[in-house]
């Protein structure tokens, strides 16, 4: 049940994600060309994170079917860096992730991290820093339910190991998990340290631009319509708004080809 419902248009979202007072809305999604900084598909959803997430995997599939295009390369913010969603980019549609990844596994007290450990894939399981074997366990998943697989290592390995106090200072051995859709996760973290991720991460600070006109110029800070319906209606509108504005501009001044990209 919704904590607070808007009663001209129970639809809408009460968020606080600007940091200031809250207040009712939806989220205006957009998928750029970034190369061109055309607009190419636009969804409305509600404004929490994994509505946002859902809404750019619409605006992909669409692009797909629609234009038969579909980008080599996602640029994002964290909040596209969940492992459902970096599986579904990766595994599922082919396209490369330049989004930062979510990770909670960084243990902050000192003790050894999962990324300390050595995941060897031709035999699924992991080597920790005394090169013993950390096997993947038959049994239960770990605490996040089918999606974590657990490893853990033989207590008779750690009883005696003189990095006991750096791993598992609390329990006898140590337990290691990982998500099922990890290599999509780490697909996304080899991208993050190559030189093709910095230039996006520049490049995607101009599209904010598009979003900053929307509510300056175009004054879409707050919507005339009611519904989902409407917000679609009002952001779909905005968007043919700023690609006449900027298909005008191109028309003055051609850019280079490139090879589209989205944000
Ligand atoms: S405590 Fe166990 S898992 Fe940790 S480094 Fe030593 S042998 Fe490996």
């Amino acid at each position: 049940m919704p904590k607070f419902v808007a009663p001209s248009d129970p639809a809408a979202q009460w968020t606080g994600a600007l940091r200031n007072a809250a207040f009712f809305a939806y989220a205006d999604n957009y998928l750029i060309d970034i190369k061109f900084g055309i607009i190419m598909d636009v969804e409305s959803s509600r404004a929490i994170r994994q509505s946002e997430v859902g809404a750019s995997r619409t605006m992909i599939e669409r692009t797909e079917k629609t234009f038969g295009i579909k980008p080599e390369w996602l640029v994002a913010d964290t909040a596209y860096g969940s492992a459902p969603n970096l599986h579904f980019l990766v595994d599922v549609k082919g396209i490369a992730p330049h989004i930062p990844v979510i990770d909670k596994s960084r243990r902050e007290d000192g003790t050894f991290s999962r990324d300390d450990f050595i995941y060897d894939e031709a035999r699924d399981h992991y080597v920790c820093f005394s090169g013993k074997i950390l096997p993947r366990s038959s049994g239960a998943r770990g605490p996040r339910g089918d999606h974590a697989i657990s490893y853990f290592s033989r207590v008779a390995d750690c009883r005696d190991c003189p990095l006991k106090s750096k791993c598992c200072p609390k329990s006898p051995s140590r337990k290691i998990t990982r998500h099922v859709h990890e290599a999509a996760r780490d697909v996304a973290r080899a991208i993050a340290n190559t030189p093709a991720y910095e230039q996006t991460r520049r490049d995607r600070k101009e599209v904010e631009m598009l979003f900053a006109h929307l509510k300056r110029i175009l004054r879409l800070g707050r919507l005339r319509l009611r519904g989902p319906a409407g917000a679609q209606f009002e952001f779909t509108l905005a968007a043919i708004a700023q690609n006449l504005r900027r298909l005008a501009k191109l028309s003055l001044q051609p850019p280079d080809t490139a090879a589209p990209c989205v944000a």
